[in-house]
């Protein structure tokens, strides 16, 4: 038996976001939850598979993978989590290889096969349309649909307290921030460190900072890409929040005078989602010292993310 649900299908490469009534199974397997997806994050990534720039997809699509909600049925072998909770859904993983077992999910030997090829572990299709024609997952999650069957790996249980409506980006953007301050850049006290852009993962990782004592904190605000109009005000607000959450110094990129950071302290290091790299002025960035790209396994997502510790004579 199926239930309707919504899902924002891409229907093809660079097609846009549309919603569409799917259909998905109603009785949850043994190890799959169903979930009410109440909020989702919407990360760089989902993008990038709609643009043609994360790989191949099996489109027909529905991306999302930074979702929140309450869980609705579990099959009859899930143990950790039950009708009626809160979750947050994340990556998939088979928890039995070599990095599973000792605590690296998201260096799974399965992780692409798992989150990337659109099906279910067992291969099957998670929505159909209406006349039965597939349409493929993401991430093993979906999160821009309103409700979803995922596996229990993919969810974990939150305080019914939390505001269910910001706490998505817990499934990417902020573990991968913190996770790449804490366990990649893993800086020592009083270290300096410049963040540019503060999204979900530059928000994460400037907390992280703060937590391990980074003592000179820099956010650089980078809004390229919104349109003119909200382009201040949310700059505005970012510049506010970052400062809030720990930044020693926050400013605008185009304002930034990444040149004049090593006066102030001669070794400093960088965290830089890479496809904000070539954005940074060039004047303020010698090119011989671009960071090299680092993919983010250490506790996240595998974001091509850029760190590097430079040093200015
Ligand atoms: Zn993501
Ligand atoms: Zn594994």
């Amino acid at each position: 038996m199926s239930r309707q649900i919504t899902g924002a299908v891409i229907e093809e490469l660079n097609a846009p976001f549309k919603l569409e009534t799917l259909e998905v199974d109603d009785q949850p397997k043994a190890h799959e939850v169903l979930v009410h997806i109440v909020a989702s994050g919407i990360c760089h990534s989902d993008e990038a598979v709609r643009n043609g720039s994360a790989g191949e997809y099996p489109y027909p699509g529905v991306v999302g993978h930074e979702g929140a909600g309450i869980v609705e049925k579990v099959g009859d072998q899930v143990t950790t989590v039950k009708e009626g909770d809160h979750v947050i859904l994340s990556y998939d993983y088979d928890g039995t290889c070599r990095h599973c077992l000792t605590g690296h999910p998201s260096s799974c030997v399965n992780w692409a096969k798992l989150n990337m090829e659109g099906v279910c572990p067992d291969g099957s299709v998670a929505f159909t349309r209406e006349d039965g024609s597939p349409i493929h997952n993401f991430f093993n999650q979906s999160s821009f649909t309103t409700e979803t069957l995922v596996q229990e790996r993919n969810v974990t249980v939150i305080d019914k307290t939390i505001d269910l409506r910001k706490v998505g980006p817990l499934g990417c953007g902020f573990v991968t921030g913190s996770g790449t301050v804490f366990n990649g850049l893993n800086p020592k006290e009083g270290t300096t460190i410049a963040i540019v852009g503060t999204g979900a993962v530059g928000s994460a990782a400037l907390m992280a900072a703060k937590i391990k004592a980074a003592q000179r904190l820099f956010a650089l605000i980078f809004m390229t890409h919104v349109w003119k109009w909200p382009r201040n005000l949310v700059q505005r607000i970012r510049l506010i929040v970052s400062t809030k959450i720990g930044s020693t110094r926050s400013t605008k990129s185009q304002m930034a005078r990444v040149s004049t950071l090593p006066s102030i302290q001669p070794v400093f290091q960088l965290l830089c989602i890479k496809p904000l790299l070539p954005l940074l002025p060039a004047a303020t960035w010698p090119q011989s010292q671009l960071p090299r790209r680092h993919w983010n396994s250490c506790h996240g997502m595998r974001l091509p993310l850029c760190k590097s510790t430079l040093t200015v004579s």
